[in-house]
């Protein structure tokens, strides 16, 4: 039978906005010394704008291409894109394939087009610019047919209450907080110095994320609560000891698959949930 504490403890979370899939959850959670914590969507509010267009084709034949093969994925770098190029009128998109950690490929108006990031283009050994990898900007390059067409940068902010989120987390005690991102390392880097994040690891695929966990639970002192958001999170969320997740602009796999969800999408949020914890926990007897 479950003290009574915990269903104070449940309410209590849940008037915070903080969804407890079960009272183990709020118990296991007080222990938790390390917060691993995905970037896009997580700590930064994964609304891209875009910032800059460099088309090697007409604008205009190039924003076609590119915001047509994006209208098929509902990643937050596509939906930028889409909005950016308002087209009146989509090409005809057939066999799109969605590469994690890449992007995408398909047939647009019977051209081959690509649309990600440079790993997408070097797996076809499609040459592009060799300073766009070390720009400090997401970047989509694409390709037409097997040829690269130009770039557009998107920009992401911070949400306003990440980097409180952290300190307040090293206040709680956690001593170990990592972030991981599918994003280029030189903005992970950066994001995380701004944040005072202890360790960052950029340029990760899904199964990066994985290892990356898996490397960290091979010490077994260590409580792992991973905080995340995307379709590519779901995997970590399974494997933490408490997988949180976005509950507003998460996926759903994402909230599916966490043991508590943030219904507002706020960082600053997980600290809390550790504190209820505890509070829960002083009043069970
Ligand atoms: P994150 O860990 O930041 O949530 P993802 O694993 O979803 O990132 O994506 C990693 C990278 O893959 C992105 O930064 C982007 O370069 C590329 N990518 C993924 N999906 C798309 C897409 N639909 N269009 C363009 N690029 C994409
Ligand atoms: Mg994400």
């Amino acid at each position: 039978s479950i003290p009574l504490g915990y269903f104070g403890g449940i309410g209590a979370a849940s008037a915070n906005g903080i969804l407890f899939k079960g009272s183990n959850y709020l118990d296991l959670i007080t222990k938790v010394n390390t917060v691993v914590l995905d970037k896009t969507g997580t700590l930064t509010q994964g609304v891209f704008k875009v910032k800059e267009i460099q088309a090697e084709i007409p604008e205009q034949e190039f924003l076609a291409y590119l915001a047509s093969l994006e209208s098929q994925s509902t990643h937050p770098i596509a939906k930028a894109v889409v909005a950016h190029a308002n087209l009146k009128e989509l090409l005809r998109v057939e066999e799109v394939k969605e590469i994690a950690g890449h992007g995408l490929k398909a047939t647009v108006n019977g051209a081959t087009i690509m649309a990600g990031n440079g790993k997408l283009l070097r797996q076809s050994e499609i040459a592009y610019p060799e300073d766009l990898d070390k720009k400090v900007e997401t970047t989509v390059l694409l390709a037409v047919n097997g040829k690269y067409a130009g770039f557009v940068s998107i920009a992401d902010e911070i949400k306003p209450d990440a980097k409180q989120a952290i300190l307040a987390l090293h206040a709680a005690g956690v001593d170990q907080i990592v972030m991981l991102s599918g994003d280029k390392t030189a903005i992970t880097q950066k994001v995380a110095d701004e944040l005072g994040v202890d360790q960052a690891h950029g340029d990760l695929l899904p199964e990066g994320k994985v290892e990356k966990l898996e490397s960290i639970k091979k010490d077994a002192s260590r409580v792992v609560a991973f905080v995340g958001d995307g379709i590519n999170d779901a995997p970590v969320l399974a494997l933490s000891d408490v997988g949180m997740a976005m509950g507003a602009l998460g996926s759903d796999v994402a909230i599916e698959t966490a043991d508590v969800v943030i219904q507002n999408d706020m960082p600053s949020k997980i600290a809390v949930a550790i504190q209820i914890g505890r509070a829960t926990k002083k009043i069970v007897y």
